[in-house]
């Protein structure tokens, strides 16, 4: 039997999401916490396996709710944001627009689900291209719009001025998804206040880059009617009920949540001066939990990293040649830095010496 030819074409094309599990030391690829949450065990001990979850996820609702300043009518819980992309795409349809780099989730979602991509190039500093955007956005008229501030792979926060221009001129067009999963990491204060304002924002936000990333617990923050309509093609129990247990009893700890994102901060400043010093590698300034660094060759220094325990992220197509690190333990950090200087060190293409 051909099953290529039962294939939907947008489907038979799609690459999909590059998550393999290498084995290593030092895992650094994909911008989760090196602080998880024994916590959890005791909170799940209590969970009744035999029945459903709760569908609505209510009491995980209030607390986040609570958080943001919102009523928990303004919340809708997924499997992590990646699954609340699939609904809001399955909700409101294309064109989807978003600047590029940026997470690879969008585009993928986007074509799974037959819909247009719209991709406009970030600028030179990785900030958002507003003349371009504005000049697609009259263009392609898309539905939706999404933008990660700040953005992975690069790091920045988009100027937030750009963004509410963006909001203001598509008040009767599009909806724009800032998604914020790496918003507690960043000097700003990110769009929550902002959300009485404007009906067409929405906001996504994660614990996955806060210690929970293997509970899959995202949120989408908006307008009570916009979730109603998403809620509809939400499925009844996407929340399992050990995840929710297991989230509403971290959140209660936010001192210890607080206390992890400061360490993580106060390492990534670090782990930036220590990367400026390295002869061949420029690194990107960071407001998130990772940081983005060129090197003349990426892949050569990523299986030499890997060779050494670690493993990274290759960003291959961004500006001519990037890796991209997580922010890890101290420990982790500094075995990162001692073998990416190991490496340079013997690599042919390093010639000049930035001292220090
Ligand atoms: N948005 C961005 C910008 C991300 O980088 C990621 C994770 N890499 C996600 C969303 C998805 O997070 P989650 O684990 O909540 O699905």
């Amino acid at each position: 039997m051909n099953v290529k030819r039962f294939v939907k074409p947008n489907v038979y094309s799609l690459q999909a999401y590059q998550a393999k599990d290498i084995p290593c030391r030092v895992k650094l690829d994909a911008n989760e916490s090196p602080y998880g949450f024994m916590d959890a065990y005791k909170a799940v001990r209590s969970v009744r396996t035999n029945r459903y979850p709760d569908p609505a996820a209510q009491t995980l609702k209030n607390s986040v709710s609570k958080e943001a300043g919102m009523k928990p009518g303004n919340i809708l819980q997924g499997n992590g944001s990646d699954e609340l992309i699939y609904y809001l795409i399955t909700t409101f349809g294309g064109p989807v627009l978003y600047p590029v780099p940026t997470f690879s989730m969008y585009g993928i979602i986007t074509q799974a689900l037959g819909e247009k991509k719209v991709e406009v190039p970030l600028d030179k500093d990785f900030d958002l291209d507003e003349k371009g955007m504005l000049m697609e956005i009259r263009r392609k008229k898309p539905r939706l719009i999404f933008l990660s501030s700040p953005n992975n792979p690069t790091g920045n926060c988009f100027s937030s001025q750009t963004i509410l221009k963006i909001i203001e001129s598509t008040s009767s067009t599009s909806l724009v998804i800032v998604d914020e999963a790496y918003q507690p990491f960043a000097s700003s204060k990110g769009f929550i206040p902002m959300l009485g304002d404007y009906k067409n924002l929405l906001i996504m936000r994660t614990l996955s880059k806060m210690g929970l990333a293997g509970l899959r617990v995202g949120f989408l923050i908006a307008d009570e009617e916009v979730i109603g309509h998403v809620n509809k093609v939400r499925l009844p129990f996407n929340l399992n009920a050990l995840s929710q247990a297991a989230a509403i009893e971290i959140l209660k700890d936010k001192k210890a949540l607080k206390k992890n994102i400061r360490l993580i901060v106060s390492e990534r400043g670090k782990l930036f001066s220590e990367l400026s010093k390295i002869a061949g590698i420029t690194p990107y300034p960071s407001e998130a939990n990772f940081i983005l660094f060129g090197v003349e060759d990426a892949d050569g220094v990523f299986n030499g990293l890997l060779k050494n325990g670690v493993l990274v992220r290759n960003m291959k197509g961004v500006g001519g040649g990037c890796l991209r690190v997580t922010v890890g333990t101290p420990d982790e950090n500094r075995i990162f830095i001692r073998a990416l200087k190991l490496i340079l060190k013997n690599s042919p293409l390093v010639k000049a010496d930035k001292g220090g």
